[in-house]
C-alpha cells in the first residue's frame, strides 16, 4: 500500500483500477514550407474546426456544469478568434516560412510564458488556457481527434495534467476519479471536476506517476487530497463505509436541494455552515449550506509566521464571499489565546488559559492587530454579504469599546474614500455565562448573537474544554447552559436581534425542537451536519 498527497478538489471517494493516461507528446517540428499561402489555409481550416468542437464542448458543459462554469470555453473561442495570437502565428509562417503546427506551437510558448508571469492569478490561468486551445489547433493540424481516453470500464484515470477541455470531455459513465500530478485547485479544471462532481485529487507529483502501474487498485480520498496504491484490505472497508455515508448524504441533497428549512407548521430556520479555513468553503456549499454562520479567522494567524497583513487578511474574506455569492458570511474575529497559540504573539504562559488573555481581550489591547482585521473585513465587505462577530465578550463596556474601534475604522476608510457596505451586521458570540445574564443590555447594541455553546458550557459548568478526564461531568444539555441560551434568545429578541447557536450543541439533532421552541433564527454546523439538520428541521411540528 502506498499513499500519495496532493491536494482534494472534490470531497467525494472513489475505489477502482488505475488507468494511466499517456498524453501524444510528440515534439512540434519546424519543417521548412514551399507554401505560406497553403499553410495560412490549413490553420484557417483547423481553426474553424477547433471553433466548432469548442462549441460542441460549450454545449456538453452547459449541461452538466452550467453557465458560469461553461464560460471558460467562450473565452477559449475568443482567444481562438484573438488578433495578436493569430497574427504571431501567421507571421512566424511568413517570416520563418514553416508549417502552421510549428507556428502555432511558437505562439502557444510565447503567449502562455507571458501570461504565467503575470501578477494577476486570473490573467496566470490564462497560460494554460493558450496551451489548451493550441494543442487543439496542432490536433486538427494532423488530422488528429483531441486527446480522449476510451476505456471499457470504470477507471481512475491518472495523468501529469488535464486541460479543461479534456476534463469536460470526460466520459462520466467511464471515469471513477482522476488524479494529476500537476495542477492547482483554483485551476479551471479543477473548478470544472467540482462542478461536475467528479473526486479528484491534482498535484501529486511526478514520483506517483512514475511508480503508479496501469489496472493496478486504487482510492482516491478526495476530502484528504490523496491516493492510495494497492490498499490493504482494512483501508478497503474503511472507505466503503465512507463511501455509504457520501451515498446517504447525496439522497439527503436530492431531496433537499432548493427546499425551504421550514418546520411542517411554518416556522423557517436558517441552516447555516461553519468553516474554520477557506479550504472549507467547497464542503459548505457541497451540502447546501444557507450561508456560513462561523467563519474562524484564526487559521490566518495561526497559518502565519507573522501577524498576516491587510491585504493578505482582505484577499481571505473577499474570497468567501464571492465564493458563497451573496449568502451570508459570518466572519468572526481573532479568537486566538488559549488552545491556539501563534509563537509571534508572544503570548505568557498562563496558569488558566482558558480564563486568560485571549480573544477580544488581545484585541482590546492591542489595536493595532484588532484595527488591522476590522480595515481588512470592511474593505472585503463589498464583495459579499457580510456580518462580523466578535468572540468572547463579558462586559457592556467591552462591546462599547469594539464598537467605537469598528467606528473608527469606518471614519479612517470614509476619509481614504475607500469603500465598504452599509450592511455589515455587527455581532456577539454568547459564550461566557456573563454575556448571557447581562444579554438585555448587550442586545440593544448589536444586530445578532450566536451562541458558543463550546465555552459557554466550558465556563458555566467550569469544566476545561480541553481536559480529557472531566468529560464525564461535562453534561452538554445541562439544564444551566439551556437556561442561558433561551434567556439570550429571548432578550434578542425583546431588543430586535436575532440569535444563532453556532458552538457544537447545534448539531445535535435531539436539542433542535428544544432550540426552535426557544426561538433561534439560525442554527450553524460544521458542513457535514448541514444535511441532517435540515432533515430534522424539516421534520419538526412546533404546534403541537
Ligand atoms: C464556541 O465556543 O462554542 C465556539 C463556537 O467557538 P470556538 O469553538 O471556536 O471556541
Ligand atoms: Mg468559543
Amino acid at each position: 500500500m502506498r499513499k500519495y498527497a496532493g491536494k482534494g478538489v472534490y470531497g467525494a471517494v472513489a475505489m477502482g483500477k488505475i488507468a494511466v493516461f499517456k498524453r501524444d507528446e510528440t515534439v512540434v517540428k519546424p519543417r521548412h514550407a514551399e507554401d505560406v499561402l497553403h499553410e495560412k489555409a490549413r490553420l484557417a481550416e483547423a481553426r474553424t474546426a477547433a471553433v466548432k468542437q469548442l462549441q460542441e464542448i460549450y454545449g456538453r458543459a452547459l449541461r452538466e456544469v452550467g453557465e458560469a462554469d461553461a464560460r471558460i470555453f467562450d473565452i477559449h473561442m475568443m482567444l481562438l478568434e484573438d488578433v495578436g495570437y493569430n497574427d504571431y502565428i501567421n507571421n512566424i509562417i511568413e517570416s520563418r516560412q514553416v508549417n502552421a503546427e510549428y507556428a502555432v506551437s511558437a505562439a502557444a510558448d510565447y503567449f502562455a510564458g507571458m501570461f504565467a508571469s503575470m501578477e494577476d492569478d486570473d490573467m496566470r490561468a490564462r497560460a494554460a488556457d493558450v496551451r489548451d486551445i493550441s494543442d487543439r489547433l496542432i490536433a486538427n493540424l494532423r488530422g488528429k481527434s483531441v486527446r480522449q481516453r476510451e476505456s471499457a470500464e470504470k477507471v481512475i484515470l491518472c495523468a501529469t495534467d488535464l486541460s479543461p477541455s479534456e476534463t469536460v470531455s470526460l466520459d462520466r459513465e467511464k471515469i471513477l476519479a482522476f488524479v494529476t500530478a500537476h495542477g492547482s485547485v483554483s485551476s479551471h479544471t479543477a473548478i470544472l471536476a467540482r462542478s461536475m462532481g467528479i473526486p479528484a485529487v491534482v498535484g501529486v507529483g511526478d514520483a506517483f506517476l512514475a511508480e503508479v502501474s496501469e489496472g493496478s487498485r486504487g482510492i482516491v480520498d478526495g476530502y484528504a487530497g490523496e491516493i492510495i496504491v494497492d490498499p490493504d484490505g482494512e483501508t478497503c472497508n474503511m472507505f466503503a463505509e465512507r463511501q455509504q455515508e457520501d451515498e446517504e448524504r447525496k439522497r439527503l441533497l436530492q431531496q433537499l436541494k432548493g427546499k425551504e428549512n421550514i418546520t411542517l407548521d411554518g416556522r423557517k430556520v436558517r441552516v447555516f455552515a461553519n468553516i474554520g479555513d477557506i479550504r472549507d468553503i467547497d464542503a459548505a456549499l457541497q451540502n447546501d449550506a444557507g450561508g456560513i454562520g462561523l467563519f474562524r479567522s484564526e487559521f490566518l494567524y495561526l497559518e502565519n509566521r507573522d501577524y498576516p497583513t491587510e491585504e493578505q487578511q482582505l484577499s481571505a474574506y473577499k474570497k468567501v464571499l464571492e465564493n458563497m455569492g451573496g449568502k451570508k458570511v459570518i466572519i468572526r474575529t481573532l479568537d486566538i489565546g488559549a488552545d491556539k497559540q501563534a509563537d509571534y504573539f508572544g503570548l505568557k504562559k498562563e496558569e488558566n488559559p482558558a480564563l486568560g488573555y485571549r480573544a477580544i481581550r488581545i484585541c482590546l489591547t492591542r489595536p493595532e492587530i484588532f484595527k488591522t482585521q476590522l480595515r481588512a473585513l470592511y474593505r472585503a465587505s463589498v464583495y459579499g454579504n457580510m456580518g462580523i462577530l466578535f468572540p468572547m465578550i463579558a462586559s457592556v463596556a467591552e462591546l462599547e469599546k469594539v464598537l467605537e474601534m469598528c467606528r473608527e475604522v469606518r471614519e479612517e476608510l470614509d476619509a481614504q474614500g475607500v469603500l465598504y457596505s452599509s450592511d455589515v451586521e455587527l455581532g456577539i458570540m454568547i459564550e461566557t455565562p456573563a454575556a448571557a445574564i447581562i444579554s438585555d443590555r448587550l442586545a440593544p447594541m448589536v444586530d445578532f448573537f450566536s451562541v458558543g455553546t463550546n465555552d459557554l458550557t466550558q465556563y458555566t459548568l467550569a469544566c476545561d474544554r480541553q481536559n480529557p478526564d472531566i468529560q464525564a461531568f461535562v453534561d452538554p444539555h445541562h439544564e444551566a447552559v439551556l437556561r442561558l441560551i433561551g434567556m439570550s434568545a429571548d432578550n434578542a429578541h425583546l431588543y430586535g436581534a436575532w440569535i444563532g447557536i453556532c458552538g457544537e450543541l447545534a448539531a445535535d439533532t435531539s436539542l433542535t425542537e428544544t432550540f426552535l421552541r426557544m426561538g433561534i433564527d439560525e442554527l450553524s454546523v460544521a458542513p457535514s451536519f448541514v444535511l441532517k439538520l435540515r432533515d430534522k428541521v424539516r421534520s419538526l411540528d412546533l404546534s403541537l
